[in-house]
């Protein structure tokens, strides 16, 4: 990183942070330093084209113009150097003002307690880039109603598989089958791109169909090859309104000769649906025909706990959002710890999904969360490339563990 790019702006209403940060970047060998006292002169500052600092040290409580208000006139402004945040509020209050930040596309590199430290200080400003490369990315292409319609048909979906592992033993038990569009110019398409357009033009349960035929198929040849794994697919709420749901999951299973207590169904409440009594006899049916229904995205969503109530599950997935990081944040592993406990209370298989790094997987490991998923153990992957990835990750995972356990 190059220290003479950056120039930063201290703003603090209490002189004697000025001054302390101050001294601290030159100790630091910044040299590019201003100060401002108030929201208003910062401003002036960011306006001026010569000088307008493209990192910020901010304080949030301040008298005049809080540190949110003042976010706020930097996304006014389009603002698009970083963001610190210093400040004395409690750690969930800083997270809250970085979320909103953020939300606003604004880059915040972190949130720092007063008295910072020189060495926390120097490590969050190495993340700072040159704000060119911060530009919020190109929005994400949507595609067409017809374009959507026309890939189903042409059979250009295709399943990606991300493995399940138990976290005590390190088997492979299961895998989630994730929708890709193999597009024939643009590359591998991503769920995000068309999944809501597929549940916005009635295409949702030809979408589903094709994905769900494709993982009876793969799970078939699994079972022969001698691969027993719980294949899991997704379905959308705007696949539990008809009621022959039921009757074509059965049907197809049926057909690829796939006992249902192998399949898993993972459902996701994304929009609140006025009336869930069609929903309940759609799912209580498929659990009646002995397929595992689970409950995805755990503690999102709009009423988790009233799907709980009322349907028959038999795993539910901790949201990625409470899972990452957890182990270094207090509020997450109260959220993570009573997600557990509930499912355990309820006798329900408990995955902890967004398992990013070996800190994660300690973190669920001895939190006592049986199943994890996430990208530290693999990511999602052609069916072809999964027999030889279970081979290296058991040989790995027993290479990995004291001598006296196994
Ligand atoms: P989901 O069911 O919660 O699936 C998990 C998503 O998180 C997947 O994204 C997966 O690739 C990603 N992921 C897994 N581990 C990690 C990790 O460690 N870190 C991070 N950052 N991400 C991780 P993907 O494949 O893009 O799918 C997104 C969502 O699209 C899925 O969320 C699911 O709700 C939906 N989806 C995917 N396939 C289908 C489908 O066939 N039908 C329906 N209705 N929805 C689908
Ligand atoms: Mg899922
Ligand atoms: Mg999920």
């Amino acid at each position: 990183m190059n220290r003479h790019a950056i120039r930063i702006l201290i703003l603090d209403d209490e002189p004697f942070m000025l001054k302390l940060l101050a001294r601290m970047l030159a100790n630091l060998g910044y040299a590019s330093v201003s100060t401002c006292d108030n929201g208003r002169a910062a401003l002036e500052l960011i306006d001026s084209p010569d000088d307008s600092p493209n990192l910020i040290l901010l304080d949030l409580n301040m008298p005049e113009m809080d540190g949110l208000e003042f976010v706020r006139h930097l996304v006014d402004r389009h603002y698009n150097g970083s963001l610190i945040l210093v400040s004395g509020e409690d750690e969930r209050m800083q997270e809250a003002a970085e979320k909103l930040a953020s939300a606003y596309k604004v880059t915040v590199l972190g949130h720092l307690h007063k008295p910072a430290s020189p060495e926390v200080l120097a490590k969050m400003i190495g993340k700072w880039t040159t704000p060119s490369q911060n530009k919020p990315r190109a929005e994400k292409k949507v595609y067409a109603e017809d374009e959507v319609r026309a890939a189903i048909a042409n059979g250009e979906l295709i399943n990606y598989y991300q493995p399940k592992v138990r976290t005590a033993t390190g088997q492979v038990m299961g895998v989630e089958a994730l929708v890709r569009w193999r597009h024939p110019r643009n590359g591998m398409v991503f769920p995000d791109q068309f999944i809501g357009v597929a549940e916005a033009n009635g295409l949702i349960d030809d979408l589903t169909r094709v994905v769900l035929a494709n993982a009876l198929d793969q799970s078939r040849l699994w079972q022969e090859a001698g691969l027993m794994l719980q294949v899991a697919v997704n379905l959308s709420m705007d696949n539990l309104i008809s009621l022959d749901f039921a009757d074509m999951v059965a049907a197809l299973a049926a057909k690829a000769g796939v006992p249902p207590q192998t399949m898993e169904l993972e459902v996701t409440e994304s929009r609140l649906m006025e009336d869930l009594r069609i929903p309940l006899e759609i799912l209580t049916r498929l659990r009646l025909k002995r397929f595992r229904l689970s409950i995805d995205d755990f503690g999102t969503g709009n009423s988790s706990l009233v799907q709980l109530r009322d349907l028959p599950f038999d795993e539910l997935k901790i949201d990625q959002s409470f899972v990452r990081g957890a182990h270094s944040n207090e509020k997450l592993q109260a959220i993570f710890d009573s997600s557990l406990g509930l499912a355990k209370q309820l006798g329900m298989e408990v995955v902890a999904e967004g398992v990013e790094d070996r800190a994660d997987w300690d973190f669920v490991r001895n939190r006592g969360c049986a199943i994890a998923q996430g990208y530290f153990i693999a990511k999602p992957m052609p069916a072809a490339d999964l027999p030889a990835w279970i081979q290296s990750w058991e040989k790995d995972f027993l290479a990995s563990l004291p001598l006296q356990n196994i």
